[in-house]
């Protein structure tokens, strides 16, 4: 039987700003190699869940567990790419040298993927100052700032957002390709159901911070007995209401 290796546990994870409870007891694993579509409406939790992940902010309780550590957690984050609703960029400093710096603070002496990450999102001219570059540019910097480095864990908050549609499909496909070939584990967020639907094997839905369903692409696909696409599921799961409200619009 082969063992399913996991990256990430929360276990009971809330996190409250002021008196509101944003996260309210998430409970989340993430398998190696697998691609998780994190889906829900506006201010359901999902950029919170990824900064508890990437430990831009602690957890008021609960636990996280990432590459197997509890206590030595930020040293195996070094391990984890993300890039988390717009990217953080240095606007007087070129492409590149934002991207030296996030090199230098994972201390990465050489990434020999740079030029393909590059030529991957069609980044051609790394000398320009990034306050120049449009707004889907200034993505294309952030998403090859978490691409660097080898992550083995891939945190993309909305990633698609501001690529055209051509940018999209050759992320998609590269995305694809480091999940095939490394084993690369892989948390995205988007709006954008059917760009989801078309390379996530599982989707997690949330709704007021908590994580409301779990299901893999092959239980959408061959669960019979609901026959719904992952739209369907989804609105299922915001209630009634809202649901015929939605689709009678
Ligand atoms: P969206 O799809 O709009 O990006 P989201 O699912 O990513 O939404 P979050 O950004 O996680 O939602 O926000 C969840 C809730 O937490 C929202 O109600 C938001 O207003 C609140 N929130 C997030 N960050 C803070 C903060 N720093 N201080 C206070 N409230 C916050």
């Amino acid at each position: 039987m082969v063992e399913t290796e996991y990256v990430l546990h929360l276990s009971n994870v809330e996190k409250r700003y002021g008196k509101n409870k944003i996260l309210k007891g998430v409970n989340l694993s993430l398998q190696r190699g697998r691609i998780y579509g994190l889906i829900g409406q506006n201010g359901a939790g999902k950029t919170t869940i990824m900064r508890v992940i990437a430990g831009l902010v602690l957890p008021d309780s609960g636990s996280i567990q990432l590459f197997g550590e509890y206590e030595k957690i930020d040293f195996v984050r070094k391990n984890v790419g993300c890039i988390i609703e717009s990217p953080t960029l240095y606007p007087n400093l070129t492409a590149m040298e934002n991207l030296n710096i996030i090199r230098r603070l994972k201390n990465i002496e050489e990434d020999e993927s740079l030029s393909d990450i590059l030529s991957m999102l069609q980044i051609n001219d790394t000398s320009k100052k990034v306050k120049n570059y449009s707004v889907g540019m200034k993505q294309k910097v952030g998403i090859a700032m978490a691409l660097i480095g080898d992550p083995q864990l891939l945190i993309l908050d909305e990633p698609l957002n501001g690529l055209d549609p051509i940018a999209i499909v050759r992320l998609r496909k590269y995305l694809q390709k480091l999940v095939e070939e490394k084993n690369v584990t892989i948390l995205i967020s988007s709006h954008i159901l059917s760009e989801l639907d078309k390379f996530a094997s599982d989707f997690i839905l949330i709704d007021s911070g908590e994580i409301k369903k779990v299901i893999t692409k092959e239980e959408l696909e061959t669960d019979a007995s609901t026959n719904k696409n992952l739209e369907e599921v989804y609105l299922d799961l915001l209630g009634e209401e809202q649901h015929s409200e939605v689709l009678n619009s």
